[in-house]
Order: C-alpha cells, then sequence, then structure tokens
C-alpha cells in the first residue's frame, strides 16, 4: 500500500476550506509527513492518521510549512497524558539548509521537555537517503528561499513467480520455490539444476512519486518526474495570474501540468492553492487538464492511493 492523504492543501494561511501545507504518506505500514503547517495535528486527528510516524520532512521553511511542528512534537510528548502510550520512539527532521537552527528554535518554543529523542538532519539537493525497499531522493527547487522537492522511489520487486510451472517440473512447494524466486540456481535430489529464468518473470518496477514544495518550474523536478507515477505539485495561481506567481516564487496550473506532460507522469495532483480561489478552483483544474488530462485538484483530507503498473 502507498497512500497519500492531504492534510492541508491551501497556499500562505489557512482558509475555512483549507488547512496549510501538510502531506501524509503510508507506505506498508510506515507513516511519514511532508510539510507540517499550522494546524496539521488536527488534521491527522480528523484524517485517521496515525501518531506514529517517525520522519517529517519540510520542503522549506517559510510558516505555512513549518509552524504545526511544534504543536505535533509537544502532542507526541503528552499521549500519555491523554491515556495513550508514552512516545520513547524518536523523530526525525529532515529539512533544507538551515533546517538544524530553524528546527532547533522551533523545539525550544512552547515544548517544556521533548521526553523523546529528535534527530534534526540538513539535507542538499541532490542527496539520497536509502531505506530498504525505497530511496528518498531530494532535488532543487527555485522558491527565493533555501528550499528543496523529494521524490520517494521504490527499488524493482523479483518478477512474478509461476508455480504451476514449478509443479510440473515437480520441484517440491517450500523454501526451494523461495530460494528460485530470489534469483538462487537450485539443484534437485536427482541433479537437475533449475535456474530462476526458467521459473521468474523480469523484475518489475516500484512505484515513483514526487513532491515539489514551493517553486517555480524547474528542470531537476521534471528530471526526477520522469515516468513517475504521481506527481504533486503546487499550483498557488491560475496562468491568468501567472505575473504573480513569478514575483512570488510560485507556479501556475498550467505550468504544472505542462511539467507532468512533459516528465510523462502517470497522475498529477495540484495542491497549495492560493486562498483567492473557490473550493473547486474550477479555472485551475481547466487550464490544467487542457494540457494534462489526468489531473486532480487537491482538497483536505483527499486520499490518493498509487498503484503498481504491473
Ligand atoms: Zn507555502
Ligand atoms: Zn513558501
Amino acid at each position: 500500500m502507498l497512500k497519500l492523504t492531504f492534510l492541508g492543501t491551501g497556499a500562505a494561511c489557512p482558509s475555512l476550506e483549507r488547512n496549510v501545507s501538510s502531506i501524509a504518506l503510508a507506505r506498508e505500514g510506515e507513516t511519514m509527513l511532508f510539510d507540517c503547517g499550522e494546524g496539521t495535528q488536527r488534521q491527522m486527528m480528523r484524517y485517521g492518521i496515525t501518531f506514529a510516524l517517525r520522519d517529517i520532512f519540510f520542503t522549506h521553511f517559510h510558516s505555512d510549512h513549518l509552524l504545526g511542528v511544534i504543536g505535533l512534537v509537544r502532542t507526541l510528548g503528552l499521549l500519555n497524558v491523554f491515556g495513550g502510550q508514552e512516545r520513547r520512539e524518536g523523530l526525525v527532521l529532515y529539512g533544507p539548509k538551515g533546517a538544524k537552527r530553524v528546527l532547533q528554535h522551533a523545539m525550544e518554543v512552547g515544548i517544556e521537555r521533548v521526553k523523546f529523542p529528535v534527530e534534526i538532519i540538513e539535507l542538499r539537493p541532490g542527496d539520497r537517503l536509502s531505506r530498504g525497499e525505497y530511496d528518498i531522493l531530494t532535488f532543487e527547487t527555485d522558491h527565493r528561499a533555501d528550499t528543496m522537492g523529494y521524490a520517494l522511489v521504490e527499488h524493482d520487486r523479483l518478477g512474478r513467480f509461476n508455480p504451476d510451472k514449478a509443479r510440473e517440473m515437480g520441484i517440491p512447494e517450500g523454501p526451494l520455490w523461495g530460494k528460485i524466486h530470489k534469483g538462487e540456481t537450485i539443484t534437485l535430489d536427482d541433479g537437475r539444476r533449475i535456474a530462476p529464468s526458467e521459473l521468474v518473470g523480469e523484475s518489475r518496477p516500484g512505484r515513483t512519486l514526487v513532491i515539489s514544495g514551493d517553486t517555480r518550474p524547474v528542470a531537476a523536478l521534471e528530471e526526477a518526474a520522469k515516468g513517475a507515477d504521481l506527481l504533486v505539485h503546487e499550483a498557488t495561481f491560475s496562468h491568468e495570474d501567472r505575473a504573480r506567481a513569478r514575483e512570488t516564487g510560485h507556479t501556475t496550473a498550467l505550468e504544472a501540468a505542462e511539467i507532468a506532460a512533459r516528465a510523462g507522469v502517470k497522475q498529477l495532483v495540484l495542491t497549495h492553492i492560493s486562498p483567492r480561489y473557490s473550493r473547486e478552483a474550477p479555472e485551475l483544474l481547466a487550464e490544467a487538464r487542457a494540457a494534462f488530462p489526468d489531473t486532480v485538484i487537491a482538497r483536505d483530507g483527499m486520499e490518493i492511493e498509487v498503484p503498481y503498473q504491473r
């Protein structure tokens, strides 16, 4: 399972319709957040996101992406007071240049004592975190601050094992099947040697998703998003307001859609919508779909599951 839940989809300040930026990503029982705007902890409760998370990735430290971390960390330290289990597991906060200074400071504001370890890791664009079955890659973005975007790239999966053929060949079901599936050549009791290629198909690609954070259109993002299963791109403004987008370091819905089309992604979700547009933001959706049909506009609480292609 790989699922995103949009906790906040508005730009700059919260509105009745949209909270400020945060996205929860759940993958095979692991949960992480991307950005943590003011009020994120309440959005997590509302939309059923577990507090048993380990990582928060920040795209940058404008307050609409940051302020929620103070209240969230404080609450994580109080879970036992409200009948939960006391948290002992550490929390890791990742962000671009300035992360140590900003987040250390945030941890000292309004939190009397953090009872579990909080680690702060400063990343640079181009870094790659290896995490078992997937990597987290960072890439450069352009937002008039120290900023970066993130891509989650799953490793290839094993090819499909053919159980019918294995039975036909008289290979006993059990540990031998597992060995062949993982790429080992085995020797049966009767001396036959069985190579994995006889029973296992080609390895299958994992899933890739890309989160832009706040940015102007950038080549590094387009590169990271090549063929991605899902691109989450900011679209603060409509193309009519493109001058404003340029001034403030943001992207228009049309520009985001053009990036999605050039990168050949499977699906585009637009987020970080300016409060000047209505809840459905029909003008943003229309201009984006003209360039890239598989586009949706995020709204708070929206869930998107990313399936395997094969
Ligand atoms: Zn923002
Ligand atoms: Zn920003």
